[in-house]
């Protein structure tokens, strides 16, 4: 119920307004993202790779309208994944880049679809010159047909370019067997949006429920699963599975945001497993920052503490 009205909420302009101009929100922001710029997000990749861990970094912004800023996120990733080679950090995978459908085109009032599919083709053969991989992050339900549609037309080039499944939507278990094929890199989480009960489970139950049957089909099959929650239900049912499945640690990997439960990270890591921290950076934190806020109510009460105690 918090977690539907705050998303709702975020949708405010003058909620943004009031959330974005309070000195108090960079303390709080601070824990989520590595900070403004791509110099941070390097800092922070290179301190998380040191201790162990692998890493996905997600330049901040999302639902552009304007072709040039598409453009210029696009530009960002190039950017980035060119220093992310000089410093020697992207080779095999390790660190990678998590990109929006809509942050690069994909609501444009004209050729959305298209200018997005052209945007995230160069991002991926910036990727492949640095030696790692793009990951289609999963938006709204409403956006997840173009993105797969991306996806599908992409692959035959970018074979490792990668999606996110979320587990509140009805489909994903179909779109699961489909996605579990031989190189196929799938992201694997519960969703931090919310939709209508005819498309999306809105029990936390079934939510689960649902996350432990794409899991099954994922680890089963032939392809590279990412398995992205803080659950540690959800993550042991991960470990039994994959061992079931007789799938090696370096065949699938689990994934966190930074963050959140940074132990649980580095317990996995120290095991053996592969685990890569998921890296946002960038000043339009917001519909980021929103989403982490309504995922947890303890979140929620650390920031309005903030809010308080800078009042
Ligand atoms: C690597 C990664 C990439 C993601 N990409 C996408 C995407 O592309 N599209 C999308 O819709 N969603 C994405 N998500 C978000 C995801 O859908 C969930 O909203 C989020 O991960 C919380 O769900 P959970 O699986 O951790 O389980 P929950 O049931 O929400 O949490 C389980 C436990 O994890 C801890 N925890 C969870 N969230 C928080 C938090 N915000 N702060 C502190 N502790 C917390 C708590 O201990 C909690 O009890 C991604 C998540 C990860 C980890």
């Amino acid at each position: 119920m918090l977690r539907r009205a705050l998303l709702a909420m975020s949708a405010s302009e003058s909620v943004r307004h009031l959330v974005t101009t309070v000195p108090l929100t960079r303390d709080v922001v601070a824990r989520f993202v590595a900070g403004d710029t791509a110099d941070d997000a390097l800092a922070v990749t290179r301190w998380l790779l040191d201790d162990g861990l692998l890493v996905t970094i997600d330049y901040l912004g999302e639902d552009t309208v304007d072709p040039q800023q598409a453009a210029a996120v696009t530009g960002e990733y190039i950017g980035l994944l060119e220093r992310l080679a000089a410093a020697g950090m992207s080779g095999a995978g390790r660190a990678e880049v998590s990109v929006k459908p809509t942050a690069v085109g994909l609501d444009l009032a004209e050729h959305g679809e298209k200018t997005a599919r052209e945007n995230i083709a160069r991002i991926c053969a910036a990727a492949r010159n640095a030696g790692t991989t793009v990951t289609l992050d999963a938006e709204e339900h409403t956006r997840i047909e173009p993105t797969l549609r991306i996806l599908g037309q992409l692959r035959a080039e970018f074979p490792d370019l990668g999606c996110v499944i979320q587990s509140y939507l009805r489909r994903s278990p179909e779109d699961c067997r489909a996605l579990a094929v031989e190189g196929s890199r799938v992201r694997l989480c519960k969703g931090a949006y919310s939709a209508a009960a005819d498309v999306a489970f809105t029990a936390r139950a079934e939510v689960d429920r649902c996350y432990a049957r794409c899991l099954r089909v994922l680890l089963a099959g032939p392809g590279y699963p990412m398995v992205a929650t803080h659950d540690p239900r959800l993550i042991s049912i991960a470990g039994a599975l994959a061992t079931l499945a007789d799938r090696p640690a370096a065949g699938f990997e689990y994934q966190m945001l930074y963050g959140i439960r940074p132990a649980e990270q580095r317990r996995l890591a120290g095991q053996g497993s592969r685990v890569r921290v998921y890296v946002p950076y960038g000043s339009d934190w917001y519909g980021y920052l929103v989403r982490r806020l309504a995922e947890r109510p303890a979140n929620l009460a650390f920031f309005l503490r903030s809010l308080a105690s800078h009042g």
